[in-house]
């Protein structure tokens, strides 16, 4: 039955909706599952649902030559998978990749641009979660180019937490390689100094993060420029 929502809604930015508006428009969205390594758009192509992620994890990849990919954002609890559709635009100029399993709840872009018409308080949580976004693609272009490895492995690695809100995720080092658009080994050098210092513990896919104050030490000033930018939103 549309509407019938079985998964708790924790995303952020609808629960940050008037009730009315939010009861509304839960009655547009279906609950889904998302997987680690699915693939919901692709550049170039139409976006059919929008997302709004509740404990799940998605990157926004921007493709170099048809097939190198590089995280230029990363959206969670806080935010919205979709972003041009209220912009007035259909089709992705990203590859949005799930990095994190879990839920999130979906709504197809034709009622979603209608609900948005229709919604203002919908209008200025989006046009605030958009201004951050940006902030963080733009953060992230500066932080590829400037910073080292180690660095952007801790703010990467906060990024997810916050996102998240857990201190132990799973990830593969060859999919950190691509997130960060370096080789393995560079991952792995990054990996083994940031648990030298005690800040994390990396085995067999798993990542915990043992010391949040030492990490955020560790992690380059891009971290704390978006994290800003979004508590000043
Ligand atoms: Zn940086």
């Amino acid at each position: 039955m549309p509407g019938a929502i079985q998964v708790p809604v924790t995303n952020s930015l609808l629960a940050s909706l008037p009730r009315k508006d939010y009861q509304r428009l839960l009655t547009g969205f279906e609950p889904v599952t998302l997987t680690f390594g699915e693939i919901i758009y692709e550049p170039g192509k139409p976006i059919r649902h929008v997302y709004f992620p509740n404990d799940s994890l998605v990157s926004l990849l921007t493709l170099a030559d048809g097939h190198l990919a590089l995280e230029v954002g990363m959206v969670g609890h806080e935010g919205m998978v979709g972003t041009p559709v209220p912009l007035g635009v259909n089709v992705s100029a990203v590859r949005a990749l799930v990095q994190g399993s879990g839920t999130a709840l979906r709504m197809t872009s034709a009622r979603f641009r209608k609900e948005f018409h229709d919604c203002p308080p919908l209008q200025r949580a989006l046009y605030r979660y958009i201004h951050v976004l940006m902030a963080q693609v733009t953060q992230t272009a500066a932080c590829n180019r400037f910073h080292v490895v180690e660095a952007r492995l801790a703010r990467w690695l906060l990024m997810t937490r916050d996102r998240v809100r857990a201190n132990q995720f799973r990830l593969t080092q060859e999919f950190l390689a691509h997130m960060l658009g370096v080789r393995r080994v560079g991952v792995t050098k990054a990996a083994s100094a940031l648990q030298k210092r005690k800040l994390i513990r990396y085995s067999r896919g798993e990542i915990n993060i043992l010391d949040d104050k030492g990490l955020e030490a560790a992690a380059c000033r891009c971290y704390q420029v978006v994290k800003d930018v979004h508590d000043r939103a």
